[in-house]
């Protein structure tokens, strides 16, 4: 059975390249009916970020990509975090030290800085110089002795096992002479990634590992972990980096990475799911406005190319008024962007709604449906050209006159046109009737009336053309603004 998983370090908080790997990770499980599991990767406790691990789980869940097992969810492959998997790494070392893969070693930290002072200096890359690695038994008794609580490293030796990556293909990076023997486990107890890592996918029962391609150089070292742990290695993916359009790092220039910030700014995880996996990576072509279940279906791993995926997020407003469309032509759907809009009303406007008709499902609705196409976010509709749907402009007679001499004339011929048409007022209707109507006003230019026409009714100079404005207030609050313009 396929089993994947996302295994973050919860050392901040979950962004778009995070997400991305969660997503394939998703993907290829509900692809191949397996599980999507999280694991929270928090054994470097010095860089834990408040918060965080929360976070991850919580914007899975927001994004629509919920883990099957999980810290919060649970599961037979549990705990899903690995400060509490320790005696399992204990065990594994325990294995290792046995067999001889493994070795105390007794090197003060301050022999370690010095090897890497020294290196640098030589301008060499720092490692290990392995001197521990061949205590005699008698001497390692001895160091026991003093120091009980070592940490253990891996003998880096023999040939490096080579593998097929299938996104990458073959592979083989030759650690054993260039690397120094690695620490697996810390001497307070805690395992290094390398180890942690290998124990759980192999424990969690995991068959594919599907990550980033800044893993890949790592690889050959789990492979040589599973090896001398007797154990089979699960097949492994790379994935190509998420980079700017530009080739520069994601989180070097935009600031506002973050889930958080694109759910709070009103970005629909539909929409985030689409641009990320529309990059050029694992799909036939690059179309906009695929949703989840498409994204499944198209999926094809072989499509996955070693190329950078490059990310616009200039576009990002337009990949979200797409998938905003769809979600308004269907109705349950609908209903659910009626209240979320109602709240963002309210929140906005809450003080300053003089008439809470403006908040009736119908008309929040009908809003919904005559603005989609002109708007990216649903928050688009709270933004000030917008306000005057919500509340009830402030317009001075001043204003008006300024813009024409015959205010009152107009304001009576139109209160007289809404009398007449009653309810069934379309844009065509309208449009015509107030063409009809600036004609038989000697003097006044038509521009001119709409103008007016358009303070009057929003206190804006600019928004929706005018016979929108009025369909989507209604006949009635169009009378009382006009009215209002009268008194
Ligand atoms: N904890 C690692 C990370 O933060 C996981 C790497 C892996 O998937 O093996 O990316």
């Amino acid at each position: 059975a396929v089993r994947v998983r996302f295994a973050p370090s919860p050392t901040g908080f979950l962004h778009l390249g995070g997400l991305r790997t969660a997503l394939y990770n998703y993907i290829f499980a509900k692809k191949h009916q397996g599980s999507f599991i999280l694991r929270l990767e928090d054994t470097d406790q010095t860089r834990l970020v408040p918060g965080a691990a929360e976070n991850i789980e919580d914007m899975l869940e927001w994004a629509g990509i919920p883990p099957d097992e999980s810290p919060r969810r649970g599961g037979l492959a549990g705990p899903y975090l690995q400060s509490q998997r320790l005696a399992l790494y204990a065990q594994a070392t325990e294995a290792l030290l046995r067999s001889g893969a493994a070795y105390p070693c007794f090197c003060s930290p301050q022999r370690l800085e010095l090897l890497k002072k020294e290196a640098l200096r030589n301008h060499q890359t720092p490692r290990y110089d392995n001197r521990c690695r061949n205590l005699s038994s008698v001497q390692v008794a001895q160091k026991l002795a003093t120091d009980p609580k070592p940490a253990v490293r891996f003998r880096l030796e023999g040939e490096t096992p080579a593998f097929q990556d299938l996104v990458y293909g073959w592979n083989r990076h030759e650690v054993a002479s260039v690397e120094g023997d690695p620490v697996i486990l810390k001497s307070d107890g805690f395992p290094t990634y390398h180890l942690a890592c290998v124990v759980d996918d192999h424990h969690m029962g995991i068959s594919h590992v599907l990550r980033g391609s800044e893993w890949l150089v790592s690889t050959s070292k789990h492979l040589l972990l599973y090896q001398a742990l007797g154990w089979r290695p699960p097949h492994f993916a790379h994935l190509p980096l998420l980079l700017n359009r530009d080739g520069s790092k994601l989180s070097k220039r935009q600031g506002d990475i973050f889930l958080e910030h694109f759910a709070a700014a009103g970005f629909l995880p539909d929409a985030l799911l689409d641009i990320i996996t529309n990059c050029g990576s694992g799909f036939a072509e690059n179309q906009m406005g695929r949703t989840l279940p498409e994204l499944i279906t198209q999926f094809d791993l072989t499509r996955i190319t070693c190329h950078s995926a490059l990310l616009d997020l200039e576009k990002l407003p337009e990949f979200n008024r797409l998938h905003l469309r769809r979600l308004v032509s269907e109705e349950t759907q609908r209903r659910q962007l009626v209240g979320k809009l109602q709240a963002l009303v309210e929140e906005v406007f809450g003080s300053q709604l003089q008439d809470r008709h403006v908040l009736d499902p119908a008309y929040v609705e009908r809003i919904i449906l005559l603005r989609q196409h002109h708007i990216c976010r649903l928050q688009d509709l709270v933004s000030p050209v917008h306000s005057y749907l919500w509340t009830r402009p402030a317009v001075s007679r001043a204003q008006l006159g300024a813009i024409s001499e015959k205010v009152d004339v107009i304001a009576e011929r139109v209160l007289g046109l809404l009398e007449g048409s009653g309810t069934s007022l379309t844009q065509d209707v309208l449009n015509r009737e107030l063409k009809k109507l600036s004609e038989s006003l000697e003097g006044t230019k038509h521009s001119h009336m709409m103008k007016l026409l358009r303070v009057a009714l929003s206190g804006q100079l600019q928004g929706p053309p005018v016979a929108e404005m009025m369909v989507s207030l209604g006949p009635k609050e169009v009378r009382e603004r006009i009215q209002k313009v009268l008194s």
